[in-house]
């Protein structure tokens, strides 16, 4: 069984306001482990999150960017959202944990070098990604983008890096570019179509690439009722999350981050994201 750890912070809003309670039975379970930052009543956790160094960001994101971000009124929010994908990537690689849930307030994938925006501030994906290289000497990584939209920002710093593939799965055409990949999505899709895109067009390649650890960015806005509903069901995610963890089982022997992308019902978070937990703790997903 793999060892799940949850990263967790507090963020202001609608949509993550039934957690952690929601987590209920899932976070007694011996190989599950929350680590948390600061917020009002906390249940004992076994790491408390600790924002990451602001030179950090300075790998992905442009000092000025970095400004901007200081003064919107989220920065702290931001820096905890991108700190828990570094945290949850690097405990991964010390063999602490196998696989992780990264609830993001502020995150991730609009987020470029030097533009921000769609919620988006930092990258925590891409921040991961360079200090895994930094610190381990990673070579090749995997990103797989399943939010509604496209990902520019993600796409926008790995477009010249030939060492990270990402595959983002949105209604647009891009270019392929070294090892960026768009895979185009209809705008209307039953899960059966949307599930064979990822067996097709991500399975293979991600076999290919041999990526020693595999990052998701999940959104949940491609679900009916969403801002970005593409007609997927709400059971489509627990069917991604089974591929994705049994594509990190077999290739990098399970290292998979999943980072919370887009998605904004509370109805939604509260039902899919213990479902996607689950699947990577090896849990049944309760519907
Ligand atoms: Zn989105
Ligand atoms: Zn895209």
């Amino acid at each position: 069984m793999k060892r799940t750890g949850i990263f967790f912070h507090y963020h202001e809003g609608q949509r993550l306001r039934d957690f952690p309670e929601a987590l209920e039975g899932i976070l007694d379970k011996d190989n599950v482990f929350l680590y948390d930052a600061f917020y009002p009543s906390k249940p004992p956790s076994d790491f408390d999150l600790e924002p990451i160094p602001e030179e950090m960001l300075y790998q992905v994101h442009t000092p000025e960017m970095v400004e901007r971000v200081r003064t919107s009124g989220v920065f702290e929010g931001a820096l905890f959202s991108a700190s828990g994908t570094v945290a949850a990537a690097t405990r991964i690689w010390q063999g602490e944990i196998d696989n992780a849930f990264v609830f993001t307030g502020c995150g991730d994938h609009h987020a470029g070098r030097r533009s921000f925006g769609g919620g988006c501030y930092f990258n925590g994906a891409a921040i991961a990604i360079h200090q895994l290289r930094r610190q381990f000497g990673l070579g090749r990584l995997a990103i797989i983008d399943t939010d509604a939209h496209h990902g520019d920002g993600t796409w926008e710093i790995f477009e010249d890096d030939e060492e990270t593939l990402y595959v983002c799965f949105c209604s647009g055409s891009y270019q392929e570019k070294n090892n960026n990949v768009n895979i185009r999505v209809p705008w209307r899709v039953t899960d059966e179509e949307y599930l064979r895109l990822v067996e097709q067009d991500f399975l293979p390649r991600v076999k290919a690439f041999e990526p020693k650890a595999i990052f998701w960015n999940w959104g949940y806005d491609g679900t009916q009722g969403e801002y970005g509903d593409i007609g997927l069901t709400p059971h489509s995610h627990v069917g991604l999350a089974q591929r994705l963890k049994g594509a990190a089982d077999r290739l990098c022997q399970g290292r998979l981050v999943v980072v919370l992308c887009g998605g904004s019902r509370r109805d939604l978070a509260r039902r899919l994201i213990p479902q996607v937990i689950s699947v990577l703790a090896g849990l049944e997903p309760h519907d």
